[in-house]
């Protein structure tokens, strides 16, 4: 019976390349191991796994009775509805640790780096299993996405040495310059409908009782989406109901001005203003230098949601 390997709902490249990073490992050691995914792979994704020759994880929902490794989350609002009838063998993740439980002892690797992959690459030398060249260069976008070119506050010394050593198995030296590459595809807006731009990096997260939906879009420049903030702001009025949050949050986040426009809509905005100490404006923000959902908004947040 195989394993099958996976990252988050809305999957982002960290997700899906965790899955074929940590399955060719496993499969190294002799587990019989599947990357699978929750969702569409996003553009940027697409730009990599196109660059490395990488294979589209097959599309899985549903894990009832299966055993899983999971990459990337341990949040049940971000897992496949059936994760609680499945047996979970192991986690590796690089967020705050969330409400998932197992009945058996499990496999855990959670550490407070930039990247998953890069504790996939840890994992590798701790078994001392060589890294494909391919899969080398998947890894390194993986990081560099996650860690915002290493300008997000969640970048540790780990992961720019990680890039570095990988960069060199995979003979891309000029890693920033794919970046940017990588960041510009990921920035295409073109043809996009409202609903894609706010579930296109999105993950929820039950706040004592109340969901809180948090929608994250990096962009090279986001004045491009200036003129489309109304239709956007109407749409999480929609998708707030459709999935009844008690509030919804998008980023807009501006990797070269280094910081977000925060939009929101919100049962008690009250929350938002508490939580960063700064006024909403027609519940909009620009906060400069956030970059990092996990590490500067999650974490403020959650704390207003105490009863
Ligand atoms: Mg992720
Ligand atoms: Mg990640
Ligand atoms: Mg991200």
């Amino acid at each position: 019976m195989p394993t099958y390997i996976f990252g988050h709902t809305s999957p982002d490249s960290d997700s899906i390349v965790g899955a074929i990073s940590l399955t060719y490992l496993k499969n190294q050691l002799g587990e019989e191991c599947i990357a699978t995914r929750q969702g569409d792979i996003s553009a940027e994704t697409a730009f990599i796994l196109d660059k490395f020759d990488g294979k589209i994880p097959e599309l899985k929902t549903s894990v009832a009775g299966e055993n899983v490794y999971i990459i990337d989350f341990s949040d049940k609002a971000q897992a496949p509805h059936d994760i609680m009838q499945s047996t979970i063998l192991g986690i590796v993740d690089h967020h705050k640790l969330g409400d998932l439980t197992t009945s058996t002892p499990l496999e855990c690797w959670i550490r407070p780096i930039g990247c998953s992959n890069t504790v996939v690459y840890e994992m590798y030398k701790a078994y001392d299993v060589e890294i494909p060249k391919d899969i080398a260069g998947m890894m390194m976008c993986a990081i560099l996405s996650d860690t915002v070119i290493f300008k997000s506050p969640t970048c540790t010394k780990v992961d720019t040495k990680a890039v570095k050593e990988l960069s060199a198995i995979c003979g891309i030296t000029n890693y920033k310059e794919l970046a940017m590459d990588m960041f510009i595809a990921k920035s295409q807006v073109n043809g996009a409908t409202a609903r894609d731009l706010i579930t296109r990096d999105y993950k929820a997260f039950e706040m004592n009782g109340n969901k809180v939906g948090i929608n994250q879009l990096e962009m090279v420049d986001i004045s491009v989406l200036d003129s489309r903030v109304d239709e956007i702001m109407q749409d999480m009025q929609d998708m707030k109901k459709e999935e009844g949050l008690h509030t919804m949050i998008v980023l807009l986040t501006d990797i070269m001005k280094e910081g977000s426009t925060l939009l929101t809509v919100s049962d008690d905005e009250s929350k938002i203003e508490t939580a960063f100490d700064m006024k909403l404006e027609k519940s909009k923000m620009w906060m400069d230098g956030v970059l990092s959902r996990k590490k500067q908004i999650i974490p403020f947040l959650q704390p207003q949601f105490k009863s």
